[in-house]
């Protein structure tokens, strides 16, 4: 691995986490108090599509020797799948930042809606506030469908959930919608923060179509790469470092916790080997302040 080596005299801090304001089985509060018990410096709340916790997690660190990093995580529309954007130090009451996500939430109400029809047409008359009631009470999207089957018993786990129901083809899918990486890129600036782009290990492309990518999102102010991720080996995390240094992109990383909603995956070292060293955030912080 070429990761730093942790240990008790290095700093560690996770730039990317969930909470129950989106898809994370811990709230806000109980979210930031696991990290400062885990001994991380730092720590970003992320959640997809939503800055719902931001004021909760912000209130709970006060009383943590814990720096606690407003954020969010976008999806939005790549070349041939989604991609994600982190976006880290944002002002979270951004009157632009909160209508753009308030229109992501609008449209997956309506997805939502159309999820449930689905699957009465299967003969699985789900509702709506019994997909909610596993939700902890943030935004409801796939992963709390997949719960709901679950607690019905039809299905054994989220991952059948998803290959038998929810992953895109299958019967009960129904497309969301995105912003393009530009209008994605701009609400983050908007609101002061820095863009990231999150797990590039993941977005699925060759090599040289992922460098062209980040090149193109450059172009259109995204300021960091997603170097250390849960699910990074060493050799794309290399990799990534080196673009970053090339292109001049910021350094970022995190675990993508997601507490009991995905297990095996723990705040700061995600699978186990995950390290992210303290140093990473200055820069981050510096760079979003004078967007
Ligand atoms: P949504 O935003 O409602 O489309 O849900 C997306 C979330 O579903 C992702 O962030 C993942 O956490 C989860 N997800 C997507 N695909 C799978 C899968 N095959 N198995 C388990 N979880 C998945
Ligand atoms: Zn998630
Ligand atoms: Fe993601
Ligand atoms: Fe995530």
């Amino acid at each position: 691995m070429t990761q730093p080596k942790a240990g008790p005299s290095r700093p560690l801090i996770d730039l990317h986490t969930h909470s129950t304001a989106s898809d994370g089985s811990l709230s806000p509060t109980e979210l930031v108090r696991a990290a400062a018990k885990a001994g991380l410096a730092a720590v970003a709340l992320t959640d997809h599509d939503t800055v719902q916790g931001v004021d909760e997690f912000l209130a709970a660190a006060r009383e943590l020797p814990i720096e606690a990093v407003p954020g969010v995580e976008i999806s939005m529309q790549g070349p041939s799948s989604a991609l994600h954007l982190v976006g880290l130090y944002l002002d979270h009451h951004n009157p632009e930042l909160t209508r753009g996500l308030d229109r992501l939430q609008q449209a997956r109400d309506n997805r939502n809606q159309a999820m449930i029809e689905r699957f009465r047409e299967l003969g699985i008359p789900l509702d709506l506030a019994e997909v909610a009631a596993v939700s902890g009470g943030g935004l409801v999207g796939r992963p709390h469908f997949a719960l709901a089957l679950m607690a019905r018993g039809l299905v054994h786990n989220p991952g059948e959930a998803f290959s038998r129901f929810l992953a895109a083809g299958k019967p009960a899918y129904v497309p969301k919608f995105r912003f393009e990486p530009q209008e994605a890129i701009h609400l983050i600036r908007a609101a002061g923060g820095a863009p990231i782009l999150a797990h590039p290990g993941l977005v699925g492309m060759a090599w040289t179509s992922l460098e062209e990518l980040v090149g193109r999102l450059k172009e259109m102010g995204l300021m960091g790469l997603e170097v250390y991720y849960t699910e990074h080996d060493g050799n794309i995390t290399r990799r990534l470092k080196g673009l970053a240094a090339r292109l001049r992109l910021l350094v970022s990383g995190g675990s993508d916790f997601h507490g009991q909603n995905k297990a095996g995956t723990r705040l700061g070292r995600g699978k186990g080997k995950l390290a992210v060293p303290l140093e990473l955030l200055a820069p981050i912080k510096k760079a979003a302040r004078h967007a």
